[in-house]
């Protein structure tokens, strides 16, 4: 590539695409690499096309983890963006920044008050065009726009919030606002009908600036040392090895791959990298450790009214949803997967909700191997409650199958590996049953399919969600930031410690997991990332 570049960002991804669009608003040059390709894909583009891209190995790389006891031995399937815009590109879109208290905790974990909430909220507000309107906490006139929390989706949202009413859980008109517990819509990165990933929001955009250059089908094999100091890295493109040089390089690629190129590159656990005939630059034992995930489980209910598998589902349906989104913008496929839910506490004793629920307006029972059946529900009216704990205490692992930058790392989920998140499980789906037993939706519900009333022991629950519990996509911390040498691989300026020229700026850079989704919290990274960049440059 020509130029000399200040900064060399390696994945375009949420955190990724802010950042190339922050430090090229500074002033900076960039270049920017990412493994995978245009995001200009009629299924991206649509919000409910998610389910088309979510085995879709030309945007996803589709990983598989290790057979996971805590899940009877399964693997599990992690999706991940693989594509311009990353994870934002494939998610299901729903604007949850977590609670005010979890960055009172980064703030702890990294000693420094540019990660705590006072600069969490400020950086919101600046990053969000929110269709609600600025208050105290959101934000207008900021580059993301934010579909409004008060517009339902569906029908069905109505009985189902009266519902969780009269469980105890009340209305929450703003998950993002003064406080987060309660039910009630999702805000959404959704504008005009169209999927509002960071690719489109921050770095198109960017590109326009002149001061950012952008390589598709880019693979980044290894960061490129000189001693301890990083000075480019060696990707593939178009069959062949290029090098490609800067000031300093950034890892974006997210809490699987960057761990990966880490390792690649020579830091990592010192015996690990040894055994793969890797040398070692640095020995950093915490390089893909401390993985942490949300894992969640749906409730599924035949109903006697009808839902959004009625209008899905026949050709005829099809057609016409086809046909509204097509020439409104607007109907079922304008929307995410997730209509509503909200933030609970196991246990009034907490001090903040501990899991989090999702409310979709169809069921897909029946799973098919090549596609999440979104758009091909159930032959019957039917919907489905889901939920996610918020900060589980089990921990997995990111390490290296294979010293090939091609092949897939090995990850170990360690899902439900501790007592402590079985038993906040197995509080949480018995609440989604409190739930189901309200009015109205108890006049509503025919009939709990899955798991189905026989599943009534708490030895048969827990077994339930060890055979059915899967990701909800938000792996984290596996190159944290933090204060303790000993426990994290950056500081509190993102740089990994011991390697002159090298930061990491993503979901894997997080101190701790969020109480909620991603998708905000890895921008919110990208946006004080640049902060932190620029002023310690
Ligand atoms: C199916 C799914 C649903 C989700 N739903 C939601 C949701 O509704 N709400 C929410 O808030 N969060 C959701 N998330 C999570 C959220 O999207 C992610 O946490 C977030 O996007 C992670 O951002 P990141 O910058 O860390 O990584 P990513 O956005 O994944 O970006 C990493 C980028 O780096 C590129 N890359 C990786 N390795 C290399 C390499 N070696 N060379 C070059 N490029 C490379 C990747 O291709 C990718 O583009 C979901 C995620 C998935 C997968």
């Amino acid at each position: 590539m020509d130029g000399t570049f200040d900064y060399l960002i390696v994945g375009a991804g949420s955190s990724g695409s802010v950042l190339a669009e922050r430090l090229s608003a500074a002033g900076r040059k960039v270049l920017v690499l990412e493994a995978g390709g245009s995001d200009r894909r009629f299924f991206v583009q649509m919000p409910l096309g998610y389910g088309k891209l979510f085995y879709d190995r030309r945007v996803n790389w589709g990983y598989r983890t290790e057979p996971d006891p805590g899940l009877n031995g399964q693997q599990d399937y992690w999706p991940r963006g693989k594509v311009l815009g990353g994870s934002s590109s494939i998610n299901a879109m729903v604007w949850i920044r977590g609670d005010a208290s979890d960055y009172d905790d980064w703030q702890a974990a990294t000693g420094s008050s540019a990660w705590g909430w006072e600069a969490a909220r400020a950086a919101y507000r600046a990053i969000e065009d929110n269709a609600d309107g600025a208050d105290e906490f959101r934000g207008q006139g900021g580059p993301l726009y934010i579909r409004s929390g008060q517009d339902p989706a569906h029908p069905l949202v109505a009985p189902f919030l009266a519902s969780c009413e009269a469980a105890g859980l009340p209305r929450n008109a703003d998950f993002n606002g003064a406080k987060q517990e309660g039910a009630g819509l999702y805000q959404l990165t959704i504008k005009g009908g169209r999927r509002n990933s960071t690719a489109r929001a921050f770095l198109r955009p960017a590109l326009k600036t002149g001061r950012v250059a952008l390589r598709t089908g880019a693979h980044v094999a290894r960061v490129l040392m000189d001693g301890k100091r990083a000075i480019g890295v060696e990707y593939q493109w178009k069959g062949a090895f290029h090098r490609a040089m800067a000031g300093e390089v950034i890892l974006s690629g997210g809490a699987i791959n960057t761990p990966q190129v880490l390792m690649l590159s020579g830091i990592g656990p010192a015996a690990a990298l040894q055994a793969q005939g890797i040398e070692v630059v640095l020995d950093q034992p915490n390089v893909g450790a401390h993985l942490n995930d949300h894992q969640g489980i749906n409730y599924t209910y035949r109903m006697r009214v009808p839902t959004m598998n009625d209008r899905l589902r026949p050709w005829w349906g099809k057609a016409l949803v086809g046909m509204q989104y097509l020439l409104t913008g607007g109907g079922p496929l304008s929307v995410s997967i997730n209509h509503g839910g909200g933030f609970f506490r196991t246990d009034p004793a907490l001090p903040r909700p501990n899991m989090q629920l999702y409310f979709q307006a169809f069921s897909t029972l029946m799973p098919r191997g090549d596609e999440r059946p979104i758009l091909t529900p159930d032959p019957f009216p039917g919907l489905s409650i889901g939920l996610s704990n918020c900060r589980p205490s089990s921990r997995g692992q990111i390490s290296l199958a294979s010293a090939d930058p091609f092949a897939a790392p090995k990850i170990i989920g360690n899902a439900f590996s501790t007592d402590q998140d079985v038993a906040e499980m197995l509080a949480a789906v018995k609440f989604i049953r409190h739930i189901a037993a309200q009015k109205p939706m108890a006049d509503l519900i025919a009939e709990e399919l899955r798991p189905g009333p026989q599943i009534a022991s708490d030895e048969a629950l827990i077994d339930d969600f060890r055979q059915r519990s899967g990701t909800v996509f938000h792996p984290s911390c596996t190159a944290r930031m933090g204060t303790d040498p000993a426990t994290s691989v950056l500081d509190a300026n993102l740089r990994v410690r011991g390697i002159e020229g090298l930061r990491v700026c993503d979901a894997s850079a997080f101190p701790t997991l969020i109480g909620g989704n991603t998708n905000a919290p890895a921008i919110l990274l990208g946006w004080l990332g640049a902060q932190r960049i620029l002023e310690t440059a």
